[in-house]
Parts: structure tokens; sequence; C-alpha cells
């Protein structure tokens, strides 16, 4: 297979990180005999720097041209870095949000995986954190109270505020599709996530999802509703396979899922939009305060890289032997300093990709 990955190294830890997923993708194109070509893009600081924006147009064109889009993470300090001193939509930022609008990303993705062999950076109960869990949570992206109409007014003398909370029977139906597709390269549970007992846009969510469910025999589907989600999620996450939610329940809930395994250097994300382009980047920011030191953790970049082989290639035995090469890598011992504990062996970014690659035959 060959296909066109454009990259978006980024500022900050993102050209250290990013280095290492392409090299784990061209060891993966070696073993498997396939081709990945690269074509560089700029954006955030390392955009403003050269072009004066955050992102360009021709950069948002050649995007939109690729498979799809490696990215390592943009932005700097915001008290010390110039990019801050720029109007906000001239700074690092605006250039995501440009770059998620013109590809139409309504989909994100963001596993939490808890491994064993990291289990004591989870600050759950040791008999919870003891059965491990594995669950991807699946955020609708461009709809809801985020990007509803909002309004601050005087009533009576009295302050108040509104935002618009509206979904459309479209919008749930893509992304519920999605969230069942993804299910089907799992084990095949989705946790529908809403609060049906009091919001009509959570009952239209509610019965969209089960239109959906239909053309999906195989998957099992549950609801639940958020407040309870929040609760389960702290009490028994090994239950959950994909939590299919809506914007701002999703924002929440996947920030907790993510707390829950302890170790931002190993989460990766994923947003797609209705082809199979998706861009792949990790959940953590630009890192100012470790970059070129070359001690970044860079298993979260590279673990996004498997999920571009997953759901934008379908390479899926590809993307099960790239994460096996990182479990392998971190029962050997070897952990960057992010992760680091009592007994392990400390290495750096560079090598913690090369010990990746060489697991990979
Ligand atoms: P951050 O995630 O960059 O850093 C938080 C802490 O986690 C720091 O101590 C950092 O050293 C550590 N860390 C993060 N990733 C790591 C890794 N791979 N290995 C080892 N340690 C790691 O968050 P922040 O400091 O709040 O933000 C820094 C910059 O990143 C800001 O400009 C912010 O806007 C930007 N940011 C960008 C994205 C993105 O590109 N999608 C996401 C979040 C933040």
């Amino acid at each position: 297979m060959d296909m066109k990955i454009g990259v978006i190294k980024g500022d900050g830890i993102g050209p250290e990180i990013v280095d290492e997923a392409m090299k784990v993708l061209d060891r993966i194109g070696e073993v498997y005999g396939h081709s990945f070509s690269y074509t560089q893009l700029l954006m955030g600081g390392a955009s403003i720097d050269v072009n004066g924006v955050p992102l360009t147009e021709e950069t948002l064109q050649a995007a939109k041209e690729s498979d799809a889009v490696l990215m390592g993470s943009i932005g700097g300090d915001a008290k010390t870095s110039p990019w801050y001193q720029l109007e906000p939509d001239k700074r690092p930022e605006a250039g995501l949000l440009k770059l998620r609008k013109g590809l139409n990303l309504f989909a994100n993705l963001r596993p939490a995986v808890l491994y064993k062999e990291l289990k004591g950076a989870c600050p759950l109960k040791e008999e919870i954190a003891d059965r491990g869990f594995d669950m991807m949570i699946m955020r609708e992206l461009t709809g809801g109270l985020y990007f509803g109409k909002r309004s601050t007014e005087k009533v009576d003398g009295v302050l108040v505020a509104k935002d618009e909370l509206t979904y459309s029977e479209e919008e749930i139906r893509r992304i519920a599709k999605r969230g069942f597709d993804i299910a089907m390269k799992r084990r095949k549970k989705v946790t529908s996530v809403d609060k049906a007992n009091v919001l009509d846009s959570s009952r239209l969510w509610r019965k969209v999802v089960e239109e959906v469910a239909q053309d999906y025999p195989e998957v099992t589907l549950e609801h639940m509703l958020v407040d309870n989600c929040a609760m389960q999620l702290v009490k028994d996450p090994a239950q959950f396979d994909v939590i299919l939610t809506e914007n701002m329940f999703g924002d929440i809930l996947s920030d907790e899922a993510s707390m829950v395994t302890g170790s931002i250097g190993m989460l990766a994300s994923a947003s797609l939009n209705e082809t199979k382009f998706g861009l792949y980047e990790p959940s953590g920011g630009s890192a100012p305060d470790i970059a070129g030191k070359g001690i970044a953790n860079p298993i979260a970049t590279i673990l996004s890289a498997a999920m571009m082989l997953r759901y934008s290639f379908d390479l899926d035995k590809e993307a099960d032997a790239v994460e096996a090469a990182v479990e392998k890598v971190l029962q050997d011992g070897y952990r960057t300093i992010d992760i680091m504990s009592e007994g392990m062996t400390q290495i750096g970014t560079q090598e913690m990709g090369d010990r990746i690659c060489s697991c990979i035959a």
C-alpha cells in the first residue's frame, strides 16, 4: 500500500516525537511492504515564524490532499513566547482550529488504556487498576453546546446568559455510525452516553443511536446517563469498550478517562471526518519546558500513528504490531522520564523510538 501522509511536526517537542513516529511507520513499511511518503506542513508557531500566520491556505490544501495527517503539537509558553503577543486569531492554536474546521473533522477519538506495566501511575484503587482497562472515547466535535447560539443580556435589570444546545439527527447519525464502525474493530460494545432523563437533545441522540444500532447486530449497545458514566469511569473502567457521546459530555469524560491512566505521554488521539481521512496527534501539548532535551516520551505519537494505520488505512495487523511493540518495550523495563519508576531503565526519545522499531519484525 502506498500512502501520502501530511506531517505537521509543530512546535516544542513536536519535531522530536513526530520523528520517532515516522521512524516506526517506516519500519512497518519495511516489514509489511508498504510505502509511506511524507509532506512536511507548517502549522502553529513554526508557520507564524515563516509565514506570519499559523496556517496558510496552501498548507490547508496540502493537508486535504493527503491520505491522513500526523501531527506533533503546537504552541509555546504563553508567558514568554512572542506568538502570544499576537491577536488571538493569529496565535498558534488558531491554526489548529482552522485545520479542524477546514478538514471537517467531526469525530474525536481518544483511547484510554492502562498498561499493566504502568499501573503504578493509575490513581485508582489497586484492585481496580489490577483489572486494567482499554476504552475508546468517541466525542462529537462540531455540534452541541460549544457551537450553539449564545448571549448575555439584561432581563428586568438582571444579567441572564444563554447557551443553546442543538443536535440534528444527521449530526448524531454520522458520529454514531463512526462509533459502531470503531466498535466493530474492537470488542464490539458501545456505551452511548447522554442525559436523556432531562434533555431533548439527548432523547433524540438516544433514538438515532438506536436506529443506527440496527445496522450493527454484532455490536452490543447500552445507554448510560452522563453522571453515572462519570462515576463508572473511576469505579469500574474495565466495563467500557467504546463510549459514544456528544461534544461537552465527551470533553469532560475524555479528560477524566485520560487522567485515570496517569500518564500524559502515552495518550494518543485522532479526529476523523466522513471519509477515511483523519488527523492523528498525541493528546498532550508541545511541552516547551522539555523541548530540545531529547527526553520527551514519543509513545503517544507512535500510538497515534498506529491509530492512523487502523482507522485511515485499514491496516489492522500493522497497527496491532506497533501496539504490541510498545507493550514489549514497557515489559522490558524501558521508560522515558515521565513514566520512570524504580527499578526501570531510563531512556530518551530516540532510544524509545529505536527500541519500539526493533520489536517490529
Ligand atoms: P503540555 O501537555 O505541553 O505539558 C504539560 C506537562 O506534561 C509538562 O510538564 C510537559 O513536560 C509534560 N508532557 C507533555 N507531553 C509530554 C511528553 N510527550 N513526554 C514527557 N512529558 C510530557 O501542556 P501545557 O504546558 O499546558 O501546554 C504547552 C503548550 O502546548 C501550550 O502552548 C498549549 O497551548 C499547547 N497545547 C497544544 C496542544 C495541541 O497541539 N493539540 C494540546 C494541548 C496544549
